[in-house]
């Protein structure tokens, strides 16, 4: 499978080919060399034809697509915290069209595959993005979802990184990617996250300037098929992140407008902070200037989310985005929403605080689009990757049921039962998440050996936390069931990325594979339960009916939509198009 992905995955733009098979020693020349030509695109940058005052009357296409993910956020959040908004959030809601039960229909409910089935339009089970990161069989070892061993990544602004990202293992291509190959005119695909997996597959196999962020080295980054750009260089050069040094993150509102308790129960902590506001950005205890821990918590704070809305809006302007012939993209994913709920949980004062930030945030884009593109010129669509459940102690101490399984003394109990059937050695490979990985060929001996697979079933199933128990030859075969929570994990199944078995764990349960899981604090996501799968999804702009929509819908359902509306086919669709909030125009 991964050969197979290897052929569909990534192929440098023409001017990058030769990145990708210069020496270590060569690859600082190869990068000046595409600093130039990129300098060369960059001065060709086509200028504005008809400026702002193009309506949307006499337009058959949106001039700018923007998508917008932000990074763990619930459908809930709407419903509830909308009262606390009045910018860019406020006004998707107001103006926009909003689909009240939206939600993923799989098990993997993390980052990259969202942001993988958002873009794309279809569901892990076609895209391949099945995890954050996975067990390579061929390999013996981990890999990300981005990683991508031909590639070095560049950091801007003379900043420091390692490692190497492309979306090649994404093995359909993103709507962005259609939209720049099946539209007239040019099209420019501009990409930004903190996380390379969100910023990549939002851009798809190659992109004019995708960019993520080095948390451990405070840079930002890019590769050879997506950057460097100088405009983004002359950006960073200008405005490093470590301006943000000493400031601090205080309530926006006033104590009063906010749910539930100041303090949440079993809040995990970020270095150098206390577990209530307000929260200092200065790293370390005693630290003097910038370290690892100040960018770890800037990345943890709504100052994150502000940077990466001035990218944005400075990409608008050195781009001249949507104001050119060809129908732009725009991709932002907002990460620093993910941090805060792992650390401080939903019901958290610190989400909400988050939130009325990133309101704020996105109120200015949209003034800014407004008159950079004009209002109704451009069309925005919002959904996130994932939600999140409670955080376990907190809904322990209200008299659910709910707890930490512990995925290294599932392991250990799986091998222990295993080893009266002399099936071999270290009968497990690897524990990633819910999915389980056998030794080569283990698991083919273990399917021949029917008293083994019972032992082995019957020891997980009756493990404190365990829902259920897939095989992987359970998932491969289509649809046989009406279990949901079965349909949900075939939905995400991959043959050579998915494990062998699959362990769900009951409801409000979180996994972890860590030592301390009894005195576990913070909280998760990645399930099929709905605190997990239900996302919002809000449409606004060029060609939206305002509304509120509660027909069933799901995130793979916008890129359909984006095509329908710019004129892009996919060839894979697990969604439909959302037409029911498109508006009608009488055919001339
Ligand atoms: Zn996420």
């Amino acid at each position: 499978m991964l050969d197979c992905a290897r052929k569909l995955g990534a192929k440098p733009m023409s001017p990058g080919k030769s990145i990708y098979f210069v020496t270590a020693q060569k690859r600082i020349a190869a990068t000046v060399v595409l600093l130039m030509i990129s300098s060369v695109a960059w001065a060709q940058t086509p200028k504005p034809r008809s400026g702002v005052a193009r309506t949307a009357a006499h337009a058959t296409r949106p001039k700018l697509v923007v998508m917008i993910v932000v990074d763990q956020m619930r459908a809930d959040y709407v419903d509830k915290f909308r009262g606390q908004w009045s910018g860019g959030l406020k006004r998707l809601v107001n103006e926009g069209a909003w689909f009240r039960t939206a939600a993923y229909p799989y098990a993997a409910t993390e980052t990259c595959p969202g942001h993988s089935t958002i873009s794309t339009g279809a569901f892990p089970m076609h895209h391949g993005m099945v995890a954050n990161a996975w067990w390579d069989r061929d390999e013996q070892k981990m890999v990300t979802c981005t990683s991508d061993p031909k590639l070095t990544n560049i950091a801007y602004a003379g900043g420091t990184t390692k490692g190497g990202d492309s979306a090649w293992r994404m093995l359909l291509p993103a709507y962005a990617e259609e939209l720049k190959f099946q539209s007239e005119g040019a099209t420019r695909v501009v990409t930004f996250s903190l996380k390379a997996r969100a910023a990549l597959t939002m851009a798809g196999h190659k992109a004019d300037a995708t960019t993520w962020f080095d948390t451990s080295t405070g840079s930002w980054v890019t590769s050879a098929p997506y950057g460097p750009k100088p405009f983004i260089d002359a950006y960073v050069k200008q405005h490093p992140v470590s301006v943000d040094y000493g400031k601090t993150w205080s309530l926006s509102l006033p104590r009063s407008q906010y749910w539930y308790s100041e303090k949440p129960e079993s809040a995990s902590s970020v270095t150098g902070w206390s577990d209530t506001f307000p929260f200092p950005l200065r790293g370390k205890d005693g630290s003097a200037a910038p370290d690892e821990s100040f960018y770890q918590q800037w990345a943890t704070s709504p100052f994150a989310d502000s940077y990466l809305t001035k990218l944005a809006e400075n990409a608008v302007d050195s781009l001249n985005l949507g104001r050119t012939d060809g129908v732009d993209f725009l991709g932002i994913s907002y990460s620093s929403t993910d941090y805060v709920g792992h650390t401080f949980g939903p019901r958290s004062w610190e989400i909400q605080d988050m939130l009325v930030r990133l309101d704020k945030d996105l109120g200015e884009l949209f003034v800014h689009l407004d008159q950079k593109v004009g209002r109704g010129n451009y069309v925005v669509a919002l959904s996130a990757d994932h939600g999140v459940a409670p955080i376990p102690t907190e809904m322990h101490e209200s008299g659910f049921d709910a707890g930490v399984l512990n995925m290294t003394e599932l392991q250990d109990r799986m091998e222990q039962v295993l080893e009266p059937f002399n099936v071999g050695k270290t009968a497990i490979a690897k524990i990633a998440g819910n999915e389980v990985y056998f030794s080569q060929e283990i698991y083919d001996r273990l399917r021949h050996e029917p008293s083994a697979m019972k032992a082995l079933l019957d020891a997980t199933l009756t493990m404190p936390g365990v829902a259920e128990v897939f095989r992987a030859e359970e998932l491969g075969g289509g649809f046989k069931t009406v279990s949901q929570t079965r349909t949900a994990a075939e939905l995400s199944y991959f043959a050579g990325r998915s494990g062998d078995m699959y362990v769900l764990q009951q409801p409000y349960w979180l996994t972890d594979s860590g030592k301390e899981s009894k005195h576990h604090t913070g909280t998760g996501h990645g399930t099929p339960y709905y605190y997990d799968q239900r996302v919002p999804i809000l449409l606004m702009g060029f060609g939206i009916q305002h509304g509120e929509y509660f027909e069933p819908a799901t995130p793979a359902d916008i890129a359909p939509t984006l095509g329908a509306l710019t004129g892009v086919t996919l060839a894979t669709h697990d969604g439909r198009v959302l037409a029911e909030a498109l508006q009608k125009r009488s055919v001339q």
